[in-house]
């Protein structure tokens, strides 16, 4: 438990309609308060806070990121905190598309932000709200360093191969078409917690190849090696790839043309159904997966095929990658559906013992919040469980930038 006076960092997270913040001390992860504000952009908006014991709760107008900022100094003081507490060293934003350019976390400048608004051409509905969020907070905290932590960072190195898509060249290149990823802090911080454990343990992990399942509601899949990635399954924008909860991730580009000619669909109507009207949503009516799995144990048949289809994907990524890697040591599963479903990770895993992959029945079905093994003993690949925690990992990176800025 961090001590009172250690520093804290506070860490803001704006999605399209939400902004997620916490308190906490990046030493060891202490959450000293814990929050939301719900339904930016909307008349009725609503947020909450927890901090120990305390919590508060705002009803009313968020007509943006900024103003949100406003109520989150607002919920602090409700629950007894300040935003001037001079134990915040530093202010850590997520943000989603950090171009090809934004490697590593940065203090956030003049040319920073303008660069951050800019990439609101490849994530509008993300990078216009960090930008947002970014001002609100600088106001509310004008004297701490502000640092953007982006969720592409760690897909920036991915090989040539990887990065490129076989479009046309000129038009690629002008429109800054490419593989970017996302959930790159989840990613890192996932296949960095694996190499730390299995070398705690004696293990060689300077070429581990590892394939990172995170699923939740948005879901993807990475490929790293010796900790560098070399794959990930979102591309230019958070819709490629694997099943998701209200997202179709991989599917054929002409199914857009086809909707467009057959239904009469224009480009905001065929958006709307790829991203929030397809998916396990989209295939049978739920997309939390405590309802999903009682409805296929039930028998539903929209359920289970919804499953089918969620978990055949999986493997075509985990097959893919394992070739891509040259082989598989580690298969690492993370977020509310990597973490907390185990009827997913059995099937997905269930007859792959010719590929050294074997499960521990007992440990896959077992409950709990640490990281841990669920392979069987002798099982070539490790299987593992590693829950992720990525306002900690965006509170280190800040702190870590704000205290090479102080020298
Ligand atoms: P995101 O951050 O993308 O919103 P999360 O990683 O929080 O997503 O995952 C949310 C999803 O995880 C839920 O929609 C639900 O399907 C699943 N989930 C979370 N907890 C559980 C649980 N205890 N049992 C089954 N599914 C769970």
């Amino acid at each position: 438990m961090a001590a009172p006076t250690d520093p804290r960092v506070l860490v803001i997270n704006s999605g399209s309609s939400s902004l997620k913040f916490q308190l906490l001390a990046p030493a060891d992860g202490t959450v000293e308060a814990t929050g939301i504000v719900e339904r930016v952009g909307q008349d009725r908006g609503n947020a909450s806070i927890t901090a120990g014991d305390r919590e508060s709760t705002f009803e009313g107008p968020v007509p943006d990121h900024k103003e949100a900022m406003k109520i989150v100094e607002r919920l602090f003081g409700d629950v007894g905190l300040s935003l001037a507490d001079d134990r915040i060293r530093a202010v850590g934003h997520r943000v989603v598309q950090g171009g090809a350019r934004y490697s590593q976390p940065v203090l956030i400048d003049e040319q920073v932000r303008w660069d951050i608004h800019d990439l609101g051409k490849l994530a509008p509905l993300h990078n216009y709200a960090a930008v947002d969020g970014i001002d609100g907070a600088q106001a509310l905290l004008p004297e701490v360093p502000h640092v953007a932590v982006f969720d592409t960072a760690f897909f920036t190195a991915l090989p040539d191969a990887a990065a490129n898509y076989a479009l046309n060249r000129e038009l690629a290149k002008q429109y800054r078409v490419r593989r970017y990823g996302a959930h790159g802090t989840s990613h890192q911080f996932v296949s960095e917690a694996v190499s730390s454990h299995l070398a705690a343990q004696g293990r060689d992990v300077s070429a581990l190849r590892q394939v990172v399942l995170h699923l939740g509601n948005g879901a993807s899949a990475s490929a790293v090696r010796g900790g560098e990635a070399m794959e990930t399954s979102m591309g230019l924008t958070p819709l490629e790839g694997l099943v998701m909860g209200t997202r179709t991730g991989d599917i054929d580009p002409s199914i857009y043309i086809h909707l467009h000619r057959q239904a009469g669909f224009g480009a905001e109507e065929i958006d709307d159904v790829l991203n929030k009207r397809s998916g396990m949503m989209g295939m049978c009516g739920m997309n939390d997966f405590r309802d999903i799995t009682a409805a296929v144990d039930a028998g539903d048949e929209a359920a289970t095929l919804a499953m089918d289809v969620y978990v055949h994907r999986l493997r075509k990524y985990l097959g893919s990658y394992s070739f891509v890697l040259g082989g598989l040591d580690v298969i690492a599963f993370t977020a509310g559906i990597g973490e907390n479903v185990p009827m997913v990770r059995e099937r997905l895993l269930t007859g792959l013992e010719g590929f050294g992959i074997e499960l521990d029945l007992e440990a896959n079905a077992a409950r709990s919040k640490e990281m841990r093994v669920i392979s069987a003993p002798g099982s070539k690949v490790t299987v593992m469980i590693v829950p992720t925690d990525e306002e900690l990992s965006i509170a280190r990176q800040a702190a870590e930038v704000a205290r090479e800025i102080a020298g």
